[in-house]
């Protein structure tokens, strides 16, 4: 029986295990190589890793996680099932596993447009997060893939890192006018012709070619698409999902199945990998917790119901 089972050696689960194996607790991290961001060239915003290569970063968590004992396995968790108080996990389809408490740390899979060219270019000049890679294409000429709002925001977004910005919704035509309306104001010359092609050199986008005929230089695509979760576990377990597909989780990163914890992409709108790994971190914190409550390792907090003389008690023992 481990004390945890954690699936995803993002991140997300990286930080947790290193976190929990400090606990002295008995780890199984699965995971089975598919980074969200492996695609892209390089990790930004991470504060004293700005600019490292993703991969880096994940082999250097894993680095840290050795003198701990904790090796991530290389294993596909294909099932979760939440006994009475634990998880039993199965590996691959074959192997059973139990722990006394489950965190996943799964991530999200990205839909990006399935347009001749932009696959070349995914993730040196063909991005989808502002924060993440507006730096890098700042003041050059930008376009925006994107439909409805949500294109209309994120070419809106991009403003902020350069005046040149256009938007093509690649055939779709109907928009709100209240939209439209704040893209004119901002000069984001929109395009609703379908797009036949990216032109590249290498990973560099060069132009977008449109059904119309029209070939328009830009320097960088950014989309915005369609993400789903990299592993149906948790929504198999039950979880909640919100509308935009992330599993409804606390602060901590808790469910509403005991024991159960999902953190990092898998459950939050702010997709950074620092963020994820701040995540993990707190998680592990009280799944840690929750594990010393189980062994009658914890004071309960005083619940707000309990009489001032009680609280003014407990506040002279901890002084
Ligand atoms: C192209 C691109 C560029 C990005 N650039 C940046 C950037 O510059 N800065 C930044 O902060 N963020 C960036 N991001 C976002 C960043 O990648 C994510 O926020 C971060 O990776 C989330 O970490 P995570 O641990 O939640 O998930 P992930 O990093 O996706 O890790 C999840 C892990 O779980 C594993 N897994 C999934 N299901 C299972 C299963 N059933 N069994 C075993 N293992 C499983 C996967 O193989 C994967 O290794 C970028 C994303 C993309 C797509």
């Amino acid at each position: 029986m481990f004390d945890v089972i954690i699936i995803g050696g993002g991140p997300a689960g990286l930080s947790a295990a290193l976190v929990l194996a400090r606990c002295r607790r008995q780890l199984l991290l699965c995971d089975n190589g598919q980074p969200r961001n492996a695609r892209s060239s390089s990790l930004h915003g991470f504060l004293s890793r700005d600019c490292i290569p993703p991969l880096e970063l994940l082999r250097l968590g894993r680095e840290e996680l050795k003198p701990y004992g904790v090796a991530p396995r290389e294993t596909t968790v294909t099932d979760l099932v939440h006994l009475e108080d634990s998880f039993e996990a199965t590996l691959d389809g074959r192997e059973k596993v139990r722990a006394r408490m489950a965190l996943i740390a799964s991530g999200v899979r990205d839909h990006p447009p399935e347009i001749p060219g932009l696959d070349e270019c995914y993730g040196v000049t063909v991005h989808h997060c502002p924060y993440c890679d507006g730096w890098e294409h700042r003041d050059q000429t930008i376009a925006v893939i994107g439909r409805g709002t949500s294109g209309a925001a994120l070419a809106l977004s991009l403003k902020t890192w350069t005046s040149r910005v256009m938007l093509c919704t690649h055939g779709a035509r109907t928009m709100r006018r209240c939209d439209r309306t704040r893209l004119e104001k901002e000069q984001i010359h929109v395009r609703s012709a379908p797009i036949v092609r990216i032109d590249h050199d290498g990973p560099n986008v060069r132009a977008i070619t449109f059904g119309d005929g029209a070939s328009v230089p830009c320097e960088a695509i950014f989309f915005s698409a369609r993400q789903s979760q990299r592993c149906e576990l948790a929504e198999r377990l039950g979880c909640e999902m919100n509308r935009r597909g992330a599993v409804k989780s606390g602060p901590l990163g808790e469910t509403h199945i005991p024991g159960l914890y999902v953190v990092g992409d898998a459950s939050r709108d702010v997709q950074f990998a620092i963020v994820a790994a701040a995540e993990g971190a707190k998680a592990a914190a009280a799944i840690n917790k929750a594990l010393q409550r189980r062994a009658g390792l914890a004071v309960e907090p005083v619940d707000a119901g309990s009489d001032a003389r009680t609280r003014a008690r407990t506040e002279t023992t901890r002084a």
